[in-house]
């Protein structure tokens, strides 16, 4: 598969490439006031969702095809290019019967090779530009395998948004970013232009800023943000998007780098270094959520804390597991020892 940047008439030479709009198409009004707004501002690619995949059913599902003329209305009116999600074969055909410019493919879609199939076969001979976003899943290789199913296809003039990965366990990121696998999918394919999705990663206003100025620090190509003239009553994503005048504060406070190539080494690195650290974090405390239960244990069957024929046999084990794995001895032992300390220390506590 042979990627090459993504062509956008007229756009060519700006990083960030910025794509905003609301996540949906809710009413004329909204649309046009939001899209005059961001024209205002600067914006040249206009997004709006008009198809809505949401979780349950029973949300707001999309306006439908009734919102495309906005779209088009938007294109007239303020000279964007407007963008928009297809997820079934009969999405493409209205998108490009109504003249939408950029369509996106969704995480979802993405995630199902049925799907994508079925998308491919429908874009065929389609000559605009297609972005696809990341499967739910972190799977690069699903991600690649939606992406030659487009290229196979005979689409060529293809991008990828990476909008983070579902996971079970709720942390600060509404999906996970996950760095490590867009860059991997950058380093097979140098030249595939990558969008970062901050507002679906974050899934909070204030995560914005600091998730998109990663992802330029990392030389991701462009930005796909979600605006919306009244965030607070948007009937979709309402807690992640920005009004045109804060996402224009924002764009303007990102450092862009021209020599990204030192520092993006040293992102990429400290970018693997963090999410390390917060799996051995998730560990430990994994570890000691079990000690806590083995005390418990203990503490019913009046057993003594401290059992030394454990401890010695846990710290020579520990040793020889580290010494395979090329860690010094004196690390290994300390970091034993403590991590063992704390274990006594939550067991202890259990009895008072
Ligand atoms: C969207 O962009 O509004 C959207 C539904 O995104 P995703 O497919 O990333 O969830
Ligand atoms: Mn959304």
């Amino acid at each position: 598969m042979e990627i090459k940047k993504l062509v956008l008439k007229g756009l060519e030479a700006n990083r960030p490439i910025v794509i905003a709009g609301p996540c949906s198409a809710e009413s004329r009004e909204q649309v046009m006031q939001t899209a005059t707004e961001l024209a205002e501002k600067g914006i040249k690619i206009f997004r709006a969702g008009i198809w809505k995949p949401r979780t349950k059913p029973g949300g707001f599902e999309g306006i439908g095809a009734v919102g495309l003329p906005w779209l088009k209305e938007v294109k007239e009116k303020t000279g964007m290019m407007v963008a928009t999600e297809v997820a079934t074969p009969a999405h493409v055909l209205e998108a490009i019967k109504a003249g939408i410019d950029l369509l996106w493919i969704g995480a979802r879609t993405a995630a199902n090779p049925f799907a994508m199939q079925e998308l491919a076969d429908a874009l065929k001979g389609v000559d605009i530009p297609i972005l696809l976003k990341n499967p739910v899943n972190p799977d690069l290789e699903l991600w690649i395998g939606g992406l030659e199913r487009l290229y196979n296809a005979g689409l060529t003039n293809l991008g990828v948004i990476h909008r983070g990965f579902s996971s079970y366990d709720k942390k600060i990121y509404r999906n996970a970013p996950l760095w490590h696998i867009p860059i991997e999918l950058k380093r097979r394919y140098p030249e595939i232009t990558i969008i970062c999705d901050p507002s679906h990663i974050g899934g909070a206003r204030e995560l914005v800023a600091p998730i998109a100025q990663q992802a330029m620090d990392l030389n991701f190509d462009g930005l796909i943000i979600e605006s919306h003239c009244n965030p607070d009553c948007a009937l979709s994503d309402a807690k992640q998007q920005l009004t045109p005048a804060v996402l224009d504060y924002t764009l303007n406070m990102l450092v862009i780098r021209d020599n990204v190539q030192t520092t993006e080494n040293l992102s990429v690195l400290r970018k693997q270094i963090d999410e390390l650290d917060e799996q051995l974090l998730t560990l430990l405390a994994k570890r000691m959520r079990i000690s806590q239960e083995i005390g418990t244990y203990k503490l019913e069957h009046n057993m003594p804390v401290l059992q030394s024929g454990r401890y010695d046999q846990l710290l020579k084990s520990r040793q020889d597991m580290g010494s395979k794995l090329n860690l010094s001895g004196e690390f290994v032992d300390s970091i034993v020892k403590a991590i063992h300390e704390e274990s006594v220390r939550v067991q202890l506590d259990l009895k008072k």
